[in-house]
């Protein structure tokens, strides 16, 4: 009987008759379908999130935690609101209001890899090209390469300084997408702003992808320029200054006449009622994100110093880390911070990047903590050199 089957789990567990046709089936009846050829050359991307219970200087988060109203609006969240398919708009008109833009300027999306996946989506044709200067966030290669688009990349020199007058000579009439991490990760430099306005000026037949992940760090931005310059667009997270990378909020903002597009091929529901909940009272609670930027502004300062002291090669920041140069030993660099309660993050895979770590700025206290660890790290390392 339906009702039956219907109990418990909501599904029969006796349907053996239909389980023994493919257990039975001779080997390679059944091929599993294949992926999209450009969906089976794409590389794998696994952070490495495993067993994080340290100090977590690895992947630029928040290091301490939101801002204290965002936690008694998400505890006030009821259950019945749960049942309910969560509604963006009015939260997207209360985010523009914010950045002092209009609604149809602002899109929320969930996290910014997937408003990088929906930008590249709605732009990338078959023969266009995706141009960006590398080092710099994986995530945008990651999703164009499942576009049929073609990936031109810049290489910075070794001082990892935006390479702007080799990414203007880049610019080709294929030329759709153009992809600024600003600040960029995991170097920390930075383009100005007339750099930027420069590149959207010589390809307007392309986006001018912004991505300011790190804004609070650096606090210069290209938002007051949406709709005025007709190919911008921007990005902003809540994963790092907001502290609240697990819910997964990050917005786009361009044009009305761009974001049209971008709508049509974004999820409706993609930022859920808890993110969404949790938008308002982080916007507002601006003393909370100036703490914390003034924290890790500080606490890179002092941080710095200590690389310095031990002279350890380093790149300027302006963003919530440091990229710091280590050599043949980064993988033991890693390792030995590790022991002494210190996550950093192992670039050497990155272009140009070989023997260089990453790592993430915290509170002052915390970075206290770090140096006690570098310190000894370094000295541990330049002691076994010595024996060996
Ligand atoms: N852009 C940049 C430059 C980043 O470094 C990161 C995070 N590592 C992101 C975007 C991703 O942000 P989100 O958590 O909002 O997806």
């Amino acid at each position: 009987m339906a009702n039956q089957v219907l109990k418990g789990h909501g599904f029969s567990r006796a349907d053996n008759a239909a389980k023994s046709i493919w257990a039975s089936a001779p080997e390679g009846s059944f091929a599993s379908p294949a992926p999209r050829v450009r969906v089976e050359a794409m590389k794998e991307y696994h952070p490495p999130l495993g067993s994080r219970d340290a100090l977590r200087l690895d992947f630029n988060e928040n290091t301490v935690a939101c801002s204290p109203r965002v936690r008694e609006v998400l505890g006030r969240v009821s259950a019945g609101s749960l049942t309910r398919y969560p509604e963006r708009e009015p939260v997207e008109a209360i985010v523009a209001a914010h950045l002092g833009l209009a609604a149809e300027q602002v899109a929320l999306t969930n996290g910014v890899d997937e408003a990088i996946h929906v930008l590249f989506e709605t732009f990338l044709e078959a023969g266009d090209e995706l141009l960006l200067p590398v080092p710099t966030y994986t995530m945008y290669e990651v999703y164009a390469s499942a576009t049929d688009a073609r990936v031109v990349t810049v290489q910075a020199a070794d001082d990892l300084q935006f390479p702007f007058e080799r990414l203007l000579a880049a610019i080709a009439p294929r030329t759709k997408i153009i992809a600024i991490a600003n600040p960029n990760s995991p170097s920390g430099s930075v383009a100005t702003r007339a750099q930027l306005l420069e590149l959207a000026r010589r390809a307007p037949q392309a986006v001018l992808f912004v991505d300011e992940a790190y804004f609070h760090f650096h606090g210069e931005t290209l938002m007051d320029l949406i709709g005025v310059v007709p190919n911008l667009v921007v990005a902003r997270t809540f994963s790092k200054a907001y502290g609240l990378a697990g819910l997964r909020l990050g917005l786009l903002a361009g044009p009305a006449e761009l974001m049209k597009w971008v709508r049509r091929v974004l999820s409706p529901y993609s930022v859920n009622s808890l993110a969404l909940a949790c938008l308002p009272p982080a916007l507002e609670d601006t003393a909370y994100i100036d703490w914390y930027a003034g924290e890790v502004l500080a606490g890179r300062a002092e941080f710095e110093a200590a690389l310095d002291a031990v002279h350890v090669r380093r790149w300027p920041s302006q963003a919530n880390f440091v990229l710091v140069e280590i050599g043949a030993q980064h993988a033991e660099f890693v390792r030995l911070m590790r022991n002494a309660g210190v996550l950093v993050r192992d670039r050497s895979s990155d272009p140009g990047c070989d023997g260089r770590v990453r790592i993430t700025i915290g509170t002052r206290e915390q970075m206290k903590q770090a140096v006690v660890a570098l310190n000894q790290t370094m000295a541990a390392l330049r002691e076994g050199k010595e024996t060996k």
